[in-house]
């Protein structure tokens, strides 16, 4: 007899953003005349670079003809992505321990982040710092390691709180609390904020002395702007015995409908298995992707590579100029209406709440109905975010403009 896998059905009905485009489908239903703004979207605005669109041109020419054609690729990844990735990326950024066979060419940063748990123990405990990408708690909670829920939490995860008292900064894991697995995302989605080198440190030199593993989530990393703010993990000596890194070419070059990232599994990373024999997460990663993973396309692996070149390298800058120029519009809209703001200075994300008691669906009602602006409730990233919204750099220029303009517009919440 089939049985269904019985988490799905703990996880709560609807995912964050599916909830929040129904709302605005309702929205623009009652309201055809309206123009809603999307300034929740995690998506970018700005279409492929010119050089990226050029590669994929000659690579798809390359499949054409029989003396070129590409069948099955490695399921790590090409060569030429990962040693542009592990030398670029790292090596000439002072990382020396990182080399090309670290790296796995991925479809993305969420499935990765996702299929992590593959390699997890039974028993494992995650611990994640909320508010978070709802990605590291239902990947978690579907693979059974959730526990039952609880009053917005898990039984079975370790939620380590990061409010406002805090400046949204997270605090190590208290005595007695198990984080074996810990979810760290810098530049944080949702709230914008970054760790800085000293504070990244604590988190290693825990994950050393724990024997945890940290999966670092730095899909934003090209966004940090602030010096000394650290865009890998692997800046701390010793994360390279503790830490996975996940990354992203879809915010920095708009692959977000390309799909393309990659993930460092460092070799040299120390764990063991239940017996307590010496467990090497390279091979097995590399196992789990030839087991379940067929690779990335050749052609969109062309077109990663060509981000590496300089053309490429400018195309980055340019994006990412573009889109924190939005960011920092919204963040001094923001606070210059008198809310209270984090973000947007680090990462595309600007994280805020105004003067106000509402929680976070009412507001988000409010810059509907008011603005016709839609955003993301803090409170779908952890009960932590409720009464907070997050706004994104990602729409354009002159929409951005327009959407600040009509902030300024709602008098009774700010
Ligand atoms: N990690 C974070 C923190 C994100 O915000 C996102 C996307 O929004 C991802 C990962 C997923 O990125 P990708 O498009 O590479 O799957």
């Amino acid at each position: 007899m089939f049985i269904a896998n019985q988490n799905f059905s703990r996880l709560p009905e609807s995912y964050l953003f599916s909830e929040v485009a129904r709302r605005i489908r309702e929205f623009k239903g009652a309201n055809p005349e309206s123009e809603v703004i999307r300034m929740d979207i995690g998506d970018v605005s700005l279409p492929l670079p010119e050089c990226v669109v050029e590669a994929m041109r000659r690579a798809a020419a390359e499949m054409g003809e029989s003396a070129t054609f590409h069948g099955y690729g490695p399921e790590q990844g090409y060569d030429f992505l990962r040693e542009a990735v592990a030398r670029t990326d790292y090596n000439d950024r002072g990382i020396p321990t990182i080399s090309p066979d670290d790296i796995f060419i991925s479809d993305g940063a969420k499935s990765d982040l996702a299929n992590l748990g593959d390699i997890f123990g039974t028993d494992v405990r995650p611990a994640v710092v909320t508010p978070a990408y709802p990605v590291y708690i239902d990947s978690n909670v579907l693979a059974g390691r959730g526990g039952m829920p609880e009053n917005g939490l898990w039984s079975g995860i370790s939620f380590l709180t990061a409010g406002p008292e805090s400046g949204f900064l997270p605090s190590l894991p208290a005595d007695g609390v198990r984080a074996d697995v810990i979810y760290l995302c810098y530049p944080n989605n949702p709230t914008g904020t970054v760790l800085p080198a000293e504070e990244l440190r604590k988190w290693v030199e825990y994950a050393l002395a724990h024997k945890s593993l940290i999966i670092y989530d730095s899909a934003y990393e090209a966004y940090i702007t602030t010096p000394g703010i650290p865009h890998s993990i692997y800046e701390v000596p010793g994360a390279e015995k503790c830490a996975i890194e996940v990354r992203s070419f879809s915010k920095t070059a708009g692959f977000t409908g390309v799909r393309c990232g990659y993930t460092v599994v460092p070799r040299s990373l120390d764990f063991t298995f239940a017996d307590g024999t010496k467990a090497d997460l390279n091979r097995m990663w590399c196992r789990r992707q030839c087991t379940k993973f067929n690779g990335v396309g050749y052609v969109v692996q062309r077109a990663a590579e060509s981000l590496y070149s300089p053309e490429g390298r400018k195309a980055i800058s340019r994006n990412v100029a573009y889109y924190m120029k939005n960011a920092a519009l919204l963040r001094s809209t923001l606070l210059g209406l008198g809310a209270e703001v984090v973000g947007g200075v680090d990462a595309p994300y600007v994280w805020f709440r105004p003067q106000s008691d509402l929680d976070s669906w009412q507001l988000f009602e409010r810059l509907l109905h008011r603005g016709a602006i839609s955003s993301t409730p803090g409170v779908g990233f952890g009960k932590v975010g409720d009464g907070w919204l997050r706004l994104t750099g990602f729409n354009t220029d002159a929409l951005t403009a327009e959407a600040c303009s009509r902030l300024s517009g709602i008098s009774d919440i700010f």
